[in-house]
């Protein structure tokens, strides 16, 4: 068994993070590094400085705090030899995700950005489809109440926080993905709350005729879809990646997403047996350039 530390005891870590190493075979959460967040029976810091110090017998660090403050805390965890798992984004700005890589390749260490919902279901089985399918038009529809699923979290509305593409970064990891040719950002338009520093919502558009409708407000049903049209047939996501339709006929996977972090778990565990890195900016390149290309609409100001 591997010793892993936990950085960021809150909503992620708790409710995957924690249940999927306590169920894996090959880790074993030997510390937690979190202000407030403690794990029962688990050696509690609050410092990383702290944890790297006592316990060079961990080897492997799992950031799950918000984008802004993981850079710092990855960095220190890189420079002291350790191996580092980023929650998804990887981090506030595409450069510090550069520098952590080029980090980790002098240390020598395996840095894995991850993307949760890579592994969903049913997106290895839609990826296979479109291998060899011409894409004429993918329409993305990511709605959900931000109230539900981030409730009272101030940081996801703040600067580097992201907004609605905290969530929508997950549709445009399983894009990047599937498709078979590099996707682009042509156009965006982004709403900024009046009283906010990122949006609520945000419409998208791509090359190869896909477009993105992003929103935080959306009350009652959740919808988490992508639907494509290619040279030979129709292909819809639905659930996140978690079910796959062909044609308009169901065709495979499973409206759960409890096998995600499992996945990204044994993923880190293969890594550290190649000595590899994972670092896949793609789906922050489309963020980051929603942001440089889209117009700002302002609307009304929201409270959680
Ligand atoms: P969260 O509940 O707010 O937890 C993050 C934890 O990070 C906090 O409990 C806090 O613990 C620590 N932290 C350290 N510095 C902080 C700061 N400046 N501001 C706020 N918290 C800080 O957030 P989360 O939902 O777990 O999300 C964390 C990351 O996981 C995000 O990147 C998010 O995109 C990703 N994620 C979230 C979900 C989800 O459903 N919520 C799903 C997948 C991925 P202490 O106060 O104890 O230090």
């Amino acid at each position: 068994m591997t010793r892993i530390a936990l950085v960021g005891i809150g909503k992620i870590a708790l409710d995957q993070h924690v249940p999927a190493i306590s169920a894996s075979p090959d880790w074993e959460l030997a510390a937690t590094v979190s202000r407030q967040g403690r794990v029962d029976g688990v050696e509690g810091f609050t410092r990383i400085e702290d944890m790297l110090e006592a316990r060079p017998d961990i080897g492997v660090v799992s950031l799950c705090l918000p984008p802004v403050p993981r850079f710092d805390v990855a960095q220190a965890a890189l420079r002291a030899g350790r191996h580092v798992m980023l929650e998804k984004p990887p981090g506030a700005t595409l450069a510090e995700v550069h520098a952590l890589r080029d980090l980790a390749r002098a240390q020598g260490v395996t840095l894995f950005a991850t993307w949760h919902s890579r592994e969903a279901h049913a997106v290895a089985a839609a990826r296979r489809w479109l291998g060899d399918r011409r894409i004429e038009s993918g329409r993305i529809t990511w709605r959900e109440d931000v109230r539900k699923w981030h409730p009272g979290q101030e940081w996801i509305f703040a600067a580097g926080g992201m907004g609605v593409f905290d969530p929508g970064i997950n549709a445009l990891s399983i894009l990047t993905h599937i498709l078979p040719e590099p996707v682009h950002l042509t156009g965006a338009e982004l709403d900024f709350p009046a009283n906010r520093d990122a949006p609520i919502a945000a419409r998208l558009e791509m090359t190869q005729g896909i477009t993105a409708d992003f929103d935080f407000r959306q009350e009652g049903p959740q919808t988490w879809d992508m639907e494509f049209r290619t040279d030979r047939g129709h292909l819809a996501l639905r659930m996140g990646g978690n079910l796959l339709e062909i044609d308009g006929q169901p065709a495979g996977g499973a409206d759960t997403i409890m096998g995600e972090y499992p996945a990204l778990y044994a993923q880190m565990a293969r890594l550290l047996g190649e000595n590899a890195s994972d670092v896949d900016l793609s789906p922050m390149v489309l963020v980051a350039d929603a942001f440089t290309l889209g117009r700002r609409v302002t609307v009304e100001p929201f409270a959680f």
